[in-house]
């Protein structure tokens, strides 16, 4: 960290020209800064001490998510962690079949909330109606309004 207090990722180019290369898609080394912006964000770079398997899964988790939202289908999601994942694990990082699996899940996971519409956040109509006492509604106004026991009303 630096005295003003910017964080930074430093990154090897010949390293990302390798991975984009071995896997041909750019978006190998997309997947690998976003796995390392998750660490940042999830405050892992905070603590100063050895990456570790959960740190890992987090960050893969992370990015996972982010390149759904950048466009990435799953194949390409997951075609650096399959050429570059270690399939044992290593001291600090997961087997590769664990990293897959949670780098999925991220990018399922934001598939889902894409695809959630804004009903899905709204309570049961008929749970709404059992605790309220009025409903009324006003001429030139499409919305119902709610009225409940202690005379708090609501929108629906
Ligand atoms: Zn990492």
């Amino acid at each position: 960290m630096s005295k003003e207090k910017k964080r930074y990722i430093r990154y090897n180019p010949s390293f990302m020209k390798r991975v984009n290369d071995s896997t041909k898609t750019d978006w190998a080394a997309i997947s690998v800064l976003a796995h390392e912006i998750g660490h940042h964000l999830l405050g892992h770079t905070l603590r100063h001490q050895e990456s570790n398997p959960g740190d890992e899964l987090a960050a893969d988790r992370y990015s996972g998510f982010i390149l759904f939202q950048m466009g990435a289908t799953l194949e390409e999601t997951l075609r650096c962690i399959e050429k570059e994942g270690d399939l044992h694990g290593t001291k600090t990082h997961p087997p590769r079949r664990a990293r897959i699996d949670v780098i999925s899940e991220g990018w399922k996971d934001a598939k889902r909330l894409k695809n959630k519409k804004i009903t899905d956040f709204t309570p049961e109509r008929s749970n709404i109606e059992e605790t309220l006492k009025y409903t009324c509604s006003f001429v030139g106004d499409e919305n119902t309004y709610y009225v409940n026991n202690v005379n708090q009303n609501g929108l629906v």
